[in-house]
């Protein structure tokens, strides 16, 4: 995750370890699993924070990972979506082997900078997986009757691959294909003229994919004059 640039939600929840009885597993989209978790003595999250899983092998061995959260905070449930990684230690694990009745161990919710504060405009730019935060935080404002404050799109390689898209398009997410032409938009990586409607003076711009992806969006929204100050940043995979 890049360093903050600015004030977030100082007071934002904070979690300790706590154990997850898996709900319900399901696997909309290829590669990937949507787990709903029932948290014990769960603290309410806000939109955009994230938790830790943690696995613990025979031998003792432990490996964690963070996972945004996708549900909203009424929710009762605590819903996670993980992209598998062919060779991850922990996102084939969630994918593969974790079943309905399992017991997890998470600590959350964790952040208090990638958050969205509910009352403020918001756009919400995403690479692939990285739309999870943010499905949390069109969920949080369509219970709130705030819809109209979040603008969103995503680029993902093929509408197939995209969680959520349903939820995304049915809330008029702009989605960007790079593999395949959607509409009359040719395929292709996000550029200036897919944002530029999107944007309003007084948005925080929220950025959330993998770190090629983070790193190409920022400097994208940067050459339109927006603010480095004005855009957060979450990288979900290695920097390097
Ligand atoms: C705040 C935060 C929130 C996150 N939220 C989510 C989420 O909601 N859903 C989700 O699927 N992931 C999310 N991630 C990424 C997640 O924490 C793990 O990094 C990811 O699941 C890979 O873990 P792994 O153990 O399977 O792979 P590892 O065993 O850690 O890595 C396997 C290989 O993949 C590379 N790699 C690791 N992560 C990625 C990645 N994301 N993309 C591409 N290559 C990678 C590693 O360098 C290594 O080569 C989030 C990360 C952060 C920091």
């Amino acid at each position: 995750m890049t360093e903050p640039l600015g004030p977030g939600v100082a007071d934002a929840p904070t979690g300790g370890w706590r154990t997850a009885t898996v709900a319900g597993v399901r696997r909309p989209v290829a590669r990937s699993v949507q787990l709903r978790l029932d948290v014990a003595d769960r603290v309410a999250h806000l939109p955009g924070q994230h938790y830790v899983v943690r696995l613990t092998a025979p031998d003792g061995y432990t490996a964690q990972r963070s996972y945004s959260v996708a549900s909203a905070p009424g929710d009762p449930l605590l819903e996670l979506f993980v992209e598998r990684l062919d060779d991850g230690e922990v996102s084939t694990h969630l994918a593969d082997v974790v079943e309905p009745g399992d017991v997890l161990e998470v600590r959350g919710p964790i952040g208090g900078w990638f958050v969205w504060d509910t009352g403020s405009p918001a756009l919400l730019v995403a690479g692939g997986s990285g739309v999870v935060p943010f499905v949390s935080m069109l969920r949080t404002a369509r219970a709130l009757g705030r819809t109209e404050l979040l603008r969103t799109v995503v680029s993902v390689r093929t509408v197939d691959l995209l969680p959520y898209a349903d939820e995304l398009l049915a809330a008029g997410a702009l989605v960007v294909t790079t593999r395949e032409p959607r509409g009359i938009r040719p395929a292709g990586r996000l550029t200036a003229a897919d944002l530029v409607p999107l944007w309003e003076p007084g948005q925080t711009v929220y950025v959330c994919g993998s770190a090629s992806f983070a790193g190409a969006a920022t400097r994208l929204l940067e050459t339109l004059g927006i603010p480095a100050a004005g855009i957060r940043v979450e990288q979900f995979g290695p920097s390097g």
